[in-house]
């Protein structure tokens, strides 16, 4: 999976899938939010708005802000009982089709994410150092969604619980298949807006395009460096990207390979520490910026 992004034919589009308006608790307008990421030069964005009754469960239909270089994804965070916090989950669901019906009369947040991939939708566990998610909450979503929120701009600004890579590297050293993605879950009352993205690898930016490749894995994340290649030969893995300080990859338990030099734009890194598991690769940048791939399996 972590390879495929930088295997696969196409070229590379820049969104966010996880972000609010005024149909929720969001500040801004959605005629404002797409306006603003299509403005900063993202490629899409998927407004993903509480679907909850108190809002009038929106599925925002933003496909009137499309435009030739922008294009919207529908799509909705969703809601229902009830994680080991004994509160209400929050799924992320881009991709669904406009009608998608209210919650039903004691459906569970993991009924609602098997209905949302039913559905079509491309389905993430949010924020769940926010959520203080635990491992049996990431075990009964870890068989129906695709992939976990592992960078979450709004939580690390507003109460520094940004990170989500502690769960999905649970779930993958028990076998479970996940991608992880970074967004800003921006609300835009604080500065919690473009500071966490996917860089989708597709043949076309059209939603369909673009979800086809969020679930076949054919993306990595960051929040400033440029990833432009990973590539494995034998017992070596290269990264090639921007200017960074340092590259490392991370496995099982505490498991994990550095290399750092300023200014790099290439590393070699080994792969025995790995060999028949799983890893991630990331970058770093001298600000304490990064990049993450998908993880790999060896
Ligand atoms: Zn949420
Ligand atoms: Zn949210």
């Amino acid at each position: 999976m972590g390879l495929a992004a930088f295997q696969s034919p196409g070229r590379f589009y820049r969104g966010n899938i996880h972000t609010h308006s005024t149909r929720s608790d969001g500040a801004l307008t959605p005629d404002f939010v797409c306006k603003a990421y299509a403005e900063k030069g993202y490629d899409f964005l998927c407004l993903s708005d509480h679907f909850l009754e108190q809002y009038g469960y929106p599925v925002v239909d933003t496909a009137t802000y499309r435009t030739e270089s922008f294009t919207t994804i529908l799509g909705a965070e969703l809601h229902a009982p009830e994680n080991s916090q004994k509160e209400l989950w929050h799924i992320l669901a881009c991709g669904l089709p406009g009608d998608f019906a209210p919650l039903g009369e004691g459906e569970t947040g993991v009924d609602l994410a098997r209905r949302a991939v039913e559905a079509g939708a491309f389905v993430g566990i949010a924020h769940p150092q926010w959520s203080s998610l635990t491992i049996e909450d990431g075990r009964a979503l870890a068989g129906i969604a695709h992939t976990v929120e592992i960078y979450n701009t709004g939580c690390d600004v507003e109460n520094v619980r940004g990170d989500g890579t502690y769960l999905l590297d649970q779930l993958l050293s028990e076998g479970h298949r996940l991608t992880g993605y970074a967004a800003d879950d921006a609300h835009f009352k604080t500065p919690d807006a473009f500071g966490g993205w996917m860089m989708v690898k597709a043949e076309d930016n059209t939603p369909e395009a673009l979800l086809a490749a969020m679930k076949a894995g054919q993306f990595y994340s960051s929040r400033g460096p440029v990833i432009e290649d990973i590539s494995i030969d034998g017992e070596t893995l290269r990264v090639r990207s921007s200017p960074v300080s340092g590259a490392c990859i991370v496995g099982r338990g505490s498991r994990a390979v550095y290399r750092g030099a300023p200014g790099m734009v290439e590393a070699d890194l080994p792969l025995e520490r790995f060999a028949g598991d799983w890893c991630r690769v990331m970058v770093m940048d001298e600000t304490g910026r990064q990049a993450w791939s998908n993880p790999i399996h060896l």
